[in-house]
């Protein structure tokens, strides 16, 4: 009888160890993968950002290139803020076909994957804010989070748990998807080429439309990651380390108040606020207003929003708070008889008043004392509460809260002269 429970033991004991064994392997695994270099994902950003270097220094380029690069790149961002991130990501409004379609051309403009890998991705974000599941988590580092992620093969075990049923429903999706990698060179590469080759500078058109456009919306996007949860205002939730920024949002059409964004995903603007630098929240609602290409945008109830600031304005507070000194805690005073405050005033010559429920010493005080010194030394031993509020004079919420630094004892109930 013995035996069996003892080799019982031994062989769960075994399957333990062996079931351990497998899921620190299983994780060595992962880990390993997600630390694995996407080299050539790496190799290409490099090149991106020196041949973007070189051509500043050493490429001059026409005007009107000058002029097709500020256009395309902020086509290039419009695509990601309005289209990536808005709308397929959010579904913070509804984009009839030809909008779908622009906008996905603006988007691969970006050189930023298709829409279906970047929104899969960025819901992860969303899901699972700055945890090791976030592919750009803030929790990593400024680096990482910006940039560093890029050179990192993607491993994300959660992929499986974000619903992609809208996107695979888009054909617009599907088809960008499908031929990304001939949409984005036509787009990016060699559309931009072709078009400065009209005014002679077709190399310009190359080094600056193409490649510094490409380095330009990146960067403007990864700020967002990197930046929006690292500096900046948290006006509506403290809960996620996601920040709102004016000068982000000048520098990324409006994406910058991210703050707001984590905590309201599903509305169409970033930018709450009626002053807030918001193009991409512009563009929609004129959309929206002057065409039939946005039947409908969301907005979350303007009560939440209330709500939620007013929730962080009283942590605020309350953070604040905790940095002043509210003077002693009344629960940590000695409880005496009001005979022992009188007995013990009169024997040792204590300089204390009692003021409601609590014996002050106010020997540090006393010379400060607005009303003068003369007045306090007539309640030594004494109960001026009714002086104290009202009776000679009503104090201030000031004073009475000010009394609580002065604080030696507490008057047992029932205890008071009446
Ligand atoms: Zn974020
Ligand atoms: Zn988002």
């Amino acid at each position: 009888m013995s035996a069996a429970p003892a080799k019982k033991s031994i062989d769960s004991s075994l399957s333990t160890n062996f079931n351990d064994d497998i899921q620190k392997q299983k994780y060595n695994n992962k880990k390993r993968e997600s630390e694995e270099t996407w080299w050539i994902n790496g190799v290409f950003v490099i090149i991106v950002h020196i041949i973007s270097l070189i051509s500043i220094l050493t490429y001059t380029a026409d005007r009107k290139t000058w002029a097709m690069t500020f256009v395309m790149s902020n086509l290039g961002m419009l695509g990601i803020t309005v289209g990536y991130h808005r709308l397929w990501s959010h579904r913070a409004y509804e984009a009839k076909l030809p909008l779908r379609i622009v906008l996905g051309l603006l988007g691969t403009l970006g050189f930023q994957g298709s829409i279906k890998w970047w929104v899969l991705r960025h819901r992860l974000h969303h899901r699972w804010t700055d945890t090791e599941h976030d592919p750009y988590s803030a929790a990593k580092g400024f680096w990482f989070s910006h940039m560093g992620w890029i050179f990192k093969k993607p491993h994300y075990p959660r992929m499986k748990l974000i619903d992609a049923s809208d996107l695979n429903a888009d054909p617009v999706v599907r088809f960008q998807h499908k031929y990304y990698v001939l949409l984005a060179l036509s787009c990016g590469l060699i559309a931009p080429t072709m078009i400065a080759s009209l005014w002679g500078d077709a190399l310009g058109g190359f080094l600056y439309g193409g490649i510094l456009t490409r380095m330009v919306v990146w960067h403007s996007t990864f700020c967002i990651n990197s930046f929006a949860h690292w500096s900046g205002e948290q006006l509506y939730s403290n809960e996620v380390s996601a920040r709102g920024n004016l000068l982000l949002a000048l520098m990324t059409h409006g994406e910058g108040y991210h703050n707001f964004h984590h905590e309201f995903p599903k509305d169409f603007r970033n930018g709450y606020r009626l002053f807030d630098w918001d193009p991409s929240k512009w563009i929609i609602y004129a959309l929206h207003t002057l065409t039939n290409q946005v039947p409908k945008v969301t907005r979350v109830p303007e009560n939440e929003v209330r709500k939620a600031m007013v929730n962080m304005e009283i942590i605020k507070a309350q953070e604040k708070r905790k940095k002043c000194d509210w003077g002693v805690d009344s629960s940590s005073l000695p409880v005496i008889t009001y005979e022992q405050y009188k007995q013990k005033q009169e024997q040792e010559g204590k300089e204390w008043i009692l003021i409601d429920e609590f014996v002050l010493d106010v020997s540090s005080f006393k010379d400060d004392h607005p009303g003068g010194a003369k007045i306090l030394k007539n309640y030594y031993g004494k109960d001026s509460t009714k002086a104290f509020h009202g009776g000679l004079n009503d104090h201030s919420k000031a004073a009475n809260t000010m009394t609580a630094m002065f604080r030696v004892a507490k008057i047992e109930k029932n205890q008071k002269e009446e």
